[in-house]
């Protein structure tokens, strides 16, 4: 069985990416493991800025340290109207990493009275396969409403409608925003990728 490192503290990702990993392999031949499991308590700063050089700072940084294969992501909502914004800042966009509701009030407050509302969530991720690296990307169009709705989700799951749909992300089931996230998207590719091995 070969393992493969996922580079994140966060759980409930771990948990989603291991569903599809599992779903879609025949046979176990890949045992996912935490930054936990190989006791990796440090810090990876996320100093790039694009997507796929934060997740590419991610994955070397576990492969270059412990030798073990390794992939890590990063993700954001692109607004067009703010010129991409606040992309790889999303999690920080007010300042504070994480403050999902100042985050959203600056979104909301910067696109008053803008009629284009058109953004998208995006994923990519870097996988270091025996020392090379290989991208995964996954996206999902949406607009961004006037207001909030819905409870579900986290970020900016309340805002972010996407195309094709009435209702927010925040109004969907996790089933439901698994089937079209751009996560779920990246992770797909990923996954198939990693049973042509
Ligand atoms: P991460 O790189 O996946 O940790 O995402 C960085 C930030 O982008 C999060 O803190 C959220 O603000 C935003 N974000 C990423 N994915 C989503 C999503 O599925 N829904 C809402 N916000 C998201």
């Amino acid at each position: 069985m070969q393992q493969l490192v996922f580079a994140t503290n966060n759980a409930h990702k771990l948990e989603e990416v291991d569903a599809i990993l599992r779903q879609a392999q025949d046979d176990s031949r890949i045992k996912l493991l935490s930054l936990n499991d190989i006791n990796c308590q440090d810090n990876i700063a996320e100093t790039g800025t694009t997507f796929r050089a934060n997740a590419s700072i991610k994955s070397h940084y576990i492969y270059n340290k412990y030798l073990v294969n390794c992939f890590g992501d990063d993700s954001g909502l692109e607004i067009d109207a703010l010129n991409g914004d606040p992309g790889v800042y999303s999690a920080r966009y007010a300042g504070e990493h994480g403050n999902h509701a100042a985050n959203i009030v600056k979104v909301l407050q910067n696109l008053a009275g803008v009629t284009n509302r058109k953004a998208r969530f995006r994923t990519v991720i870097s996988l270091v396969w025996n020392g090379d690296e290989h991208f995964f990307e996954g996206t999902v169009e949406g607009t961004i409403r006037e207001q909030l709705s819905g409870s579900a989700g986290f970020g900016y799951d309340p805002i972010f409608q996407p195309d094709g749909y009435n209702i927010t992300f925040a109004e969907m089931s996790l089933a439901e925003k698994n089937a079209i996230s751009h996560r779920a998207i990246a992770v797909e590719k990923l996954v198939a990728f990693l049973n042509t091995l």
